[in-house]
């Protein structure tokens, strides 16, 4: 009888405690309250002085994921010892656990089905495996005050099992659930780097915001991006400063070939941003603590391919850009673009009642050049004379080449007189220039000297339309030319 009552209330117990367990399972979220909350079932029910879970984390068994999400762990937990176990695990038969490293199988018909659990004699401790399908993912660790006479207790051992398959069950699907969110976040940030080129082309817009959405991606890990200078070197683009010597000794050894570097204790990763063979730049990922899991790696992998996709394009966006309004012989404006500035150049002195002048030059007897050195000579000629035409000019000068070899140069917030002293010291500038022609093998002749006649106009505010600027200094270099070239013609002399 005495038996009977016992047996029956050891029942109710164990109902009651698995339903404690089922119910706070599907009531609380957060992990850290939902340990807490188990931890104090268990202390109710069996006299149980810890419970911990450890969650593995990808390949290499660290517990610091967890740490953040789910439970929380003594840093100094030795790790080799719940590696130990886990190996241990891995190698438990079904239906038996173990015992002074010792499987005790389980004659029980009740404990028939898989009972795989480690039992540790030293601190009475058992350990159940999380599993996630056939995978060991994780470890539920019960410490109990007394294991002896527990453990012969097979309604003990069932409703143990039941809970900890429960919260196994509930643990597998917030790790699915983390790895969802993590890849979901990561399909997010590949799409916003890709959608950097919609917005922008200049690298020095794109690469810094690739380097936030990537740092904020891998939070475990400091995010650096590095370019590659004329020589070679690898220099650090964003953010402003990084101490971190691993990086700076791993960075020779990103070869052109290589996609990726990691350094030996696994904490520090390089992935090359490539454009065609060559590596532009590194994406580099660095922690003191934390090794790149082998996902990390992954995503870091496929980040710095979309990066070097998003890069590659910005570049060749910013060529057509450039060749939309760069001549492409001498690097100066084309026409199209001195016309959009002549606009610009003219409202701005007109609203400003600033000054304003345009030169316009042309070298003389050019056509010369070409039929007697040959057209690649020509060529040479008209890229120096675009040099010395820049290296006179200040900078916020325009200087356009409008045609043939015909070159346009707006002057704002200059008068004439000034505008003719600039004229006549490009003039003399060309005048006394030896153009090298060599590098175009003409035979015999390394050098030539040209001429250029110039004529000069000054913004009137009566201008009704801009190109009147450009046609009245055109007039004055026609007039330049009938009296004899290389010489200056201001327009107003010009009508005289
Ligand atoms: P002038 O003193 O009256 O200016 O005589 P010119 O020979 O300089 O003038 P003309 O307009 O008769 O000849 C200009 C030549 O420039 C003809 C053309 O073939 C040549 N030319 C135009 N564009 C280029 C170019 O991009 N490269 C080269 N090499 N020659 C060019
Ligand atoms: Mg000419
Ligand atoms: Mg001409």
């Amino acid at each position: 009888m005495a038996d009977t009552a016992k047996n029956s209330k050891r029942c109710t117990d164990t109902m009651d405690f698995l339903w404690e367990v089922s119910s706070t399972l599907a009531s609380v979220n957060d992990a850290k309250l939902l340990t807490d909350a188990l931890k104090s079932i268990f202390e109710k029910y069996f006299s149980v002085n810890n419970f911990q879970v450890y969650i593995k984390d990808e390949n290499t068994f660290t517990l610091r994921d967890f740490v953040k999400s789910w439970i929380i762990i003594e840093k100094n937990l030795q790790h080799e010892l719940v590696e130990n176990i886990f190996n241990t695990l891995k190698s438990v038969n079904n239906n038996g656990f173990i015992l002074n490293n010792k499987i005790l199988k389980y004659s029980s018909k009740k404990l028939n089905e898989q009972f795989d659990a480690l039992l540790t004699d030293s601190k009475n401790l058992i350990y159940f495996p999380v599993l996630n399908e056939n995978n060991l993912a994780g470890v539920i660790e019960i410490n109990f005050d007394s294991i002896s006479e527990s453990i012969k207790n097979i309604d003990f051992l069932l409703s143990l099992r039941i809970a900890v398959s429960q919260i196994s069950t509930v643990i597998v699907n917030k790790i699915l659930n983390r790895q969802l969110l993590r890849h979901i976040k990561f399909q997010k940030v590949m799409k916003s780097i890709a959608k950097l080129i919609e917005t922008q082309f200049d690298l020095d817009y794109i690469l810094p915001i690739i380097g936030e959405l990537i740092d904020r991606f891998v939070s475990e890990h400091l995010i650096y991006i590095f370019t590659r200078n004329d020589e070679g070197k690898f220099e650090l683009f964003w953010p402003l400063d990084c101490q971190d010597s691993g990086i700076m000794k791993l960075l020779p050894k990103l070869k052109d070939d290589k996609a990726s570097v990691i350094s030996k204790d696994g904490k520090t990763g390089l992935f090359a941003i490539r454009n065609e063979e060559k590596t532009i730049g590194v994406i580099a990922a660095s922690s003191n603590i934390d090794k790149l899991s082998q996902t990390d790696i992954d995503y870091l992998s496929k980040l710095s391919v979309q990066a070097s996709v998003t890069t590659q394009r910005a570049n060749s966006y910013a060529q057509v850009l450039k060749y939309a309004t760069l001549d492409a012989l001498t690097g100066l404006n084309n026409r199209r673009q001195f016309e959009t500035r002549l606009k610009q150049e003219t409202a701005n002195a007109k609203r400003n009642k600033k000054s304003l002048c345009c030169i316009m030059l042309d070298i003389d007897y050019f056509k010369h050049v070409n039929d007697t050195w040959g057209h690649s000579a020509g060529d040479c000629v008209l890229k120096n004379v675009a040099k010395i035409i820049i290296g006179e000019l200040r900078e916020y000068d325009i200087a356009s080449r409008y045609g043939g070899e015909e070159f346009c140069i707006l002057l704002p917030d200059t008068k004439i007189k000034e505008a003719v002293f600039v004229a006549q010291r490009l003039r003399k500038a060309v005048e006394k220039a030896d153009i090298n022609i060599s590098e175009d093998q003409v035979l015999g002749v390394d050098t030539l000297n040209v001429t250029i006649s110039v004529g000069v106009s000054e913004y009137d505010d009566d201008c009704d339309v801009p190109e009147k600027l450009h046609q009245t200094a055109d007039i004055a270099l026609y007039e330049a030319k009938r009296r004899g070239r290389n010489r200056v013609v201001v327009y107003d002399e010009a009508l005289e």
